[in-house]
């Protein structure tokens, strides 16, 4: 113990012990910043990560980025309003990554901050209308992480809903949830899948995000009873901004979808197929 006291005494090592905490006289621009992690093993250009951010992200009033070791960056707004509404509207990816953007805590340095936890909107579907209530999306939600949010726009048209919205906290460095097995009598499971919006590439072999199968280390999903792999693209679900709810119904506008996105996968097969063919226009 002398001997280590001596050697920290030659490196001028002191205690900081009287350093006092004061959020008020802290620079003002962490209030303004944010963080970005970008989940990959490559490291992409800053310059060109500046350059797809200021784009995607389009501040009104201009935004500074730092980068960081480990495909860390700080960005810094000019206006709190900016810095909020990218916040609202997570998760974002750049380059088909994952990026893991939260707020910088004013008591934690860079080393110090957790980016394990991301947010994602995910779908639940496979429940029938008298379980798709707030509640059961909260339980629902609660095994997989934390509920941060729960969609009800369309409450009121429960017979319509064809999923459950709930925005849930996950860590990125799991496995992607798939779906669960419900009970439905004691000789019959039913599956409820679980669909995520926004979700970039991600690894189809072990089911995590940051790589694909080719850079892949973790073991690989055992298959049981040969069963194939849970991870594949039916785990992205189409985001509302480009695949909306069913808050007005209207079966032939739907049916137009189908026949020209990919939400045809969240169609309940009988509606599509009660439509008279004649109702279906070429598009
Ligand atoms: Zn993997």
């Amino acid at each position: 113990m002398e001997d280590l006291i001596n050697k920290t005494s030659s490196l001028h090592c002191v205690d900081l012990d009287d350093l006092i905490a004061d959020d008020t006289s802290a620079p003002k621009e962490y209030e303004l910043t944010l963080l970005a992690k970008i989940i990959s093993s490559k490291q992409p250009n800053p310059k060109v990560v500046h350059s797809i951010l200021q784009k995607a992200w389009n501040p009104s009033k201009g935004m500074k980025l730092q980068s960081h070791q480990n495909n860390i960056y700080s960005i810094t707004f000019s206006h709190e309003w900016d810095r909020n509404r990218i916040l609202a509207s997570r998760p974002w990816s750049i380059m088909s990554s994952h990026v893991v953007v939260r707020d910088w805590p004013p008591h934690l340095n860079l080393e110090e901050i957790d980016f394990s936890k991301s947010s994602f909107w995910i779908h639940v579907t496979g429940l029938p209308p008298n379980l798709m209530t707030k509640q059961n999306a909260k339980r629902i939600g609660s095994k997989i992480d934390k509920v941060m949010e729960v969609d009800f726009t369309a409450e009121g048209n429960l017979a319509w809903l064809r999923f459950l919205r709930i925005q849930v906290q996950i860590n990125i460095n799991k496995p992607l949830h798939t779906g669960f097995y419900r009970n439905k009598d004691p000789n019959q499971a039913v599956w409820i899948r679980v669909q995520y919006e926004r979700l970039p590439d991600f690894c189809f072999s072990c089911g995590r995000l940051g790589h694909t199968n080719r850079g892949c280390s973790h073991p690989p999903f055992e298959s049981q009873e040969n069963m194939s792999s849970p991870y594949g693209p039916w785990l992205r679900a189409e985001s509302p901004d480009t695949c909306p709810r069913i808050a007005s119904w209207n079966p032939l506008a739907l049916t137009i979808r189908a026949k020209t996105t990919s939400c045809i996968s969240y169609l309940p097969e009988q509606i599509a197929f009660d439509l008279p063919e004649s109702s279906m226009p070429d598009v």
